[in-house]
């Protein structure tokens, strides 16, 4: 059976999805993890004039003697929010506080913890700047500038930058919405005594959480059993109400990995055995309008594609642009790995930060079952297809892991 290369099932995925078309207008407030439909272009400078980055007084470096001491008068008292009318004159200061616009004629601020202050007069020591703890009108954004671009997902200091701006709503791609079941005759519901062969359901969880990281809207469609009339009205539901249907199990060859057939009956699909390790067996298709992901059902193996495969799709639905997978080359730490077999390989590592230094150690065990690995784990370390040993020292790529 021809393997498809990991890079290949990426570019495939990728090529497959495309941004939502709808578009909302939402309160800056609330728009945080959302995707901009729009560029965002200043409308006016931030700051939008002169101020003080400091407390102190405002003065006129001209009238500052250099090598000795300086004595001026100070005639006015500048809080933030406050504005001056006067202009400055030769020998006069300004008392100023952080923020406040620097008083026409001023061109210095000298920090208050410097000069000495006597009823109005303040003597000011040598060694001042011209223009010292003044932030330019600008100098954050300047006015027609393209602050973010349309597809940029937003972050808390973004929603900060948007409010400087003055905007209080802004447009973004509505939320997607992704419908999640597990199958597996074995596969419950934690409230009820596990039995014998049986296992809870982890994989709906850790992919349910995954969702909401990314901030999309879900809809539980619950575990569903082997079983083709089950499993087909399941994802039909899915595929009508929501943008993307995941599933997990069921896509391998065993006598009750049923998804596969039930796709192609209801849709199209595409069955990929994929050359990475975890993961090989996964369904990609399509049931009408939705996009299907059908994930492998080792509780390592969901994790595992959803953040290498599905999320990056994902992102791209909600509409950010496409980014090459992040990667970092790291010093290898820790128990040797002896890597065999011919497909590539997401190890779970653990990145340690130790002073200025840096590398990367295996979590142990890498059985696919395994899924408090994947909890320690805060790294995939990339082995290459081919049988490989790493050993301390060796560099070796890793890629974070970001949910
Ligand atoms: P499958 O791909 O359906 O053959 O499942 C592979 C392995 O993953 C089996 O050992 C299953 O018991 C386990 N598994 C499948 N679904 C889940 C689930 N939702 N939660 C935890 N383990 C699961
Ligand atoms: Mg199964």
């Amino acid at each position: 059976m021809n393997l498809m290369p990991f890079a290949l099932a990426r570019e495939r995925t990728l090529a497959r999805v495309s941004p939502l078309a709808e578009t909302e207008t939402i309160p800056v407030a609330s728009a945080l993890g959302r995707v901009l439909a729009e560029p965002v272009v200043a409308p006016f400078n931030v700051p939008n004039h002169d101020n003080t980055s400091m407390d102190g007084y405002a003065v006129r470096f001209d009238d500052l003697a250099s090598g000795r001491d300086s004595t001026l008068t100070v005639v006015a008292d500048l809080p933030a929010g406050d504005q001056l009318t006067q202009t400055i004159g030769a020998g006069e200061a300004v008392r100023i506080m952080t923020g406040a616009p620097i008083p026409d004629g001023c061109d210095c601020i000298v920090i208050q913890e410097v000069v000495q202050r006597d009823g109005d007069q303040l003597t000011v020591p040598q060694g001042q700047t011209r223009a010292q703890n003044i932030r330019r009108a600008g100098q954050d954004i300047s006015a027609g500038r393209e602050v973010f671009a349309q597809g940029r997902l937003l972050s808390p200091p973004d929603i900060g930058m948007l409010t400087s701006l003055g905007l209080a709503e802004i447009s973004v791609h509505r939320r997607l919405k992704v419908a999640v079941l597990s199958t597996g005759n074995e596969v419950i519901a934690p409230g009820t005594p596990l039995e014998p062969g049986q296992v809870y359901d982890s994989n709906r969880s850790s992919m349910k959480a995954a969702l909401q990281a990314l901030g999309v809207d879900i809809l539980d469609l619950g575990i569903i059993r082997d079983d083709k009339k089950a499993i087909a009205a399941a994802l039909r539901k899915g595929a009508a109400e929501a943008d993307v249907v995941l599933t997990s199990g069921g896509v391998s060859v065993g006598d009750y990995d049923l998804v596969t057939d039930v796709i192609r009956e209801l849709g199209s699909i595409d069955f990929w055995k994929v050359r990475m390790k975890p993961g090989k067996p996964q369904a990609h298709g399509r049931i009408g309008d939705a996009i299907f992901f059908g994930l492998p059902g080792n509780p390592v193996s969901v994790l595992a594609t959803f953040l290498l495969l599905v999320r990056p799709a994902l992102l791209v639905m909600m509409g950010c642009k496409p980014e090459p997978m992040k990667q970092l080359v790291v010093p290898f730490g820790g128990d040797p790995i002896k890597k065999t077999g011919d497909r590539m390989e997401f190890a779970r590592g653990v990145l340690h930060h130790e002073g200025a230094e840096s590398w990367v150690g295996s979590t142990g065990s890498q059985n696919s079952g395994i899924l408090s690995s994947m909890s320690r784990a805060n790294v995939f370390i990339v082995l290459p297809d081919e049988p490989v040993e790493v050993h301390k020292g060796d560099l070796v790529t890793i890629v974070p892991i970001e949910y």
